[in-house]
């Protein structure tokens, strides 16, 4: 059995069956022998499924962000928000299917017509973060299943009672069973689903975990996405607009407790404006309200893994042994729940584990740089590349800056941002491929060629 706790408290919230390897093996037979009749269907009878999913979503609103609350963490007005948010992402998808799917005729010559089709992969394994399982889930199983796609979803053993929600309001939508089918349990569960003929894997989590499942499907030759962790660099210009920046990168540092991909996790200020930079933004920290998740009040909640607390510890040591000085926070704080306090660290610089490998978690350095070539040169020293983000009132200024940057996306003056009408893609270890925007719609499809000539 699968223990859910909550982590804000230590207790109990529910256990869950989990599948064996038996139970995998059918129900990717069950998903395998539902999909072509899926296909079939008309496109609008799909469409018409994801929009009573989107509906029975916002329905159901209250008591799912409680749910995802309880077996997370997330503070319960930024649950609602991501609940509330997944309808922009069906908005733009049922919107832009038809665009993708409809055959294409590309030539045409006497006695001659080229025609593209696009047919779904068939079968995909969908396997999933906790951060924010709606969002992640959704950049997924919406155009998979919008496609014609057969869907095995793994929601995370830290998000396994929204996943199981999830599925359980496809079925109230209208979705005939067996065409998508949640497969719970941690990472022995995804081993098993791995093991199976799929013919697409779509994976949000770690760089780690994204590595061992790229060399796991390596001899399928599948289609394989990967949407992977970040360490995302923002640079505060010396013409930028200070309290702007401040407050939104310490929203961008700290919203669902630092525990999203595109975190603002290094901060990087101009050394004309560094001091009063670090005073406005600890200013937004303190204001910050850590308590229980679901209190409406509450900005920080606890961190979703207990073994967060000693990684962000173990990040800190390391960085005041360097030099790093502490300026707020610094620590987990004692009692019941996985509680983290709110963390700058300034006087940092790259060779700090913590201005190098993902935080995921309330901690945040804030380095000096003297000019935007510095800035530049520190930004793109991580082997990751998710979002890098340049606050200046000075937009050409800022183009050259993110012109130069390895990122997948780049921000002027906002950060932790995402939009469906964008690929969301990672550069160098933060992924492999895109979600979202057509290329996000297109990725769940296969290319077929078709020649005719007449007789
Ligand atoms: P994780 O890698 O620990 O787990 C992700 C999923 O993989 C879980 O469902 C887990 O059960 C499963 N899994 C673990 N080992 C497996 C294996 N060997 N084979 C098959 N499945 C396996 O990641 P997490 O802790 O759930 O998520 C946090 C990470 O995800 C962070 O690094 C974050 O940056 C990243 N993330 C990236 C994006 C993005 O869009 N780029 C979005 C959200 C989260």
């Amino acid at each position: 059995m699968l223990k859910i706790i909550n982590p804000a408290n230590d207790q109990l919230v529910s256990e869950v069956s989990e599948d064996s390897p038996d139970t995998i093996a059918e129900k990717y037979r069950l998903t395998r022998q539902n999909q072509p009749a899926w296909a079939a269907l008309p496109l609008r009878s799909r469409i018409k499924i994801i929009e009573n999913f989107g509906a029975l979503l916002n329905e159901q609103r209250d008591r799912l962000a409680k749910i995802l609350t309880a077996e997370m963490g997330k503070p319960i007005t930024q649950s609602l928000a991501e609940i509330s948010g997944v309808q922009k992402r069906i908005e733009f998808f049922t919107a832009q299917v038809k665009n993708i799917t409809n055959p294409e005729t590309v030539h045409t010559a006497p006695g001659v017509e080229e025609i593209v089709s696009r047919p779904p992969l068939g079968v995909i394994a969908n396997i999933s973060a906790w951060n924010y399982p709606y969002f992640v889930g959704s950049n997924v199983f919406i155009p998979a299943l919008l496609t014609g796609n057969g869907v095995l979803y793994k929601p995370s053993e830290y998000a396994t009672l929204s996943g199981i929600e999830i599925e359980h309001l496809f079925i109230e939508a209208g979705l005939p069973a067996g065409v998508l089918s949640s497969i719970i349990g941690g990472r022995d569960s995804g081993v098993q689903l791995l093991k199976q003929d799929i013919d697409g894997l779509f994976f949000t989590g770690s760089y780690a975990t994204g590595l061992s499942i790229a060399r796991a499907v390596a001899d399928k030759l599948i289609p394989l996405q990967l949407e992977l962790g970040g360490k995302d660099p923002t640079y505060v210009c010396d013409d930028a607009n200070i309290e702007n920046a401040a407050r939104s990168t310490a929203d961008g540092a700290f919203y669902n407790c630092g525990q999203s991909c595109c975190s603002v996790e290094r901060i990087y200020v101009h050394e004309a404006i560094y001091e009063q930079f670090i005073e406005v933004f600890v200013d937004n920290v303190s204001g910050f309200i850590s308590g229980d998740p679901m209190d409406e009040r509450t900005y920080i909640g606890p961190l979703a893994q207990r073994s967060q607390l000693n990684k962000l510890k173990t990040q800190i040591d390391d960085a005041t042994k360097k030099g790093a000085q502490i300026v707020c926070g610094g620590r987990h704080r004692k009692g019941l729940g996985n509680y983290f306090m709110p963390t700058v660290l300034t006087h940092v610089d790259s060779s700090m584990d913590v201005m190098r490998e993902e935080s995921f978690g309330p901690v945040i350095g804030i380095q000096k740089v003297s000019h935007d070539n510095e800035a530049i040169q520190q930004m793109n020293d991580s082997p990751y590349g998710l979002t890098a983000g340049v606050y200046s009132e000075d937009r050409a200024r800022a183009e050259n800056i993110l012109l130069q940057l390895e990122s997948g996306s780049v921000y002027w003056n906002c950060c932790d941002r995402i939009s469906p009408h964008l690929p969301w893609s990672g550069q160098k270890n933060s992924g492999l491929g895109a979600t979202l925007g057509s290329d996000g719609i297109r990725a769940f499809t296969r290319l077929k060629a078709w020649h005719f000539i007449a007789p």
